[in-house]
């Protein structure tokens, strides 16, 4: 079963709370010294959370939250992580 990544750039979040609204089970608001946050229970989530946490990502009107997948291989009897590239730094 595939394995998704979140990866979620605190910086640009400007605690609108969309992503919670719409993925309410893995995402939440926090307070910080930078004020309201956003903040992922999890990072690595299965394909069953993928299409809530998805919504979170088109809905976040900074786009602060990328998801990728992660795909496991066995090489050699030992599974390796391997992530597909995502075109960007982020
Ligand atoms: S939707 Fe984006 S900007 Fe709004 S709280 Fe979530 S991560 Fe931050």
């Amino acid at each position: 079963m595939a394995r998704y990544r979140i990866k979620f750039n605190k910086k640009v979040c400007i605690g609108s709370g969309a992503c919670a609204s719409v993925c309410p089970e893995n995402w939440e608001l926090v307070e910080t010294p930078d004020g309201l946050k956003a903040k992922p229970r999890k990072t690595e989530i299965s394909e069953d959370e993928y299409d809530s946490n998805s919504q979170a990502a088109d809905i976040c009107p900074v786009e602060a939250i990328k998801i990728e997948k992660i795909s496991s291989r066995k090489v050699h009897g030992v599974e390796e992580e391997e992530e597909e590239d995502y075109g960007e730094e982020y």
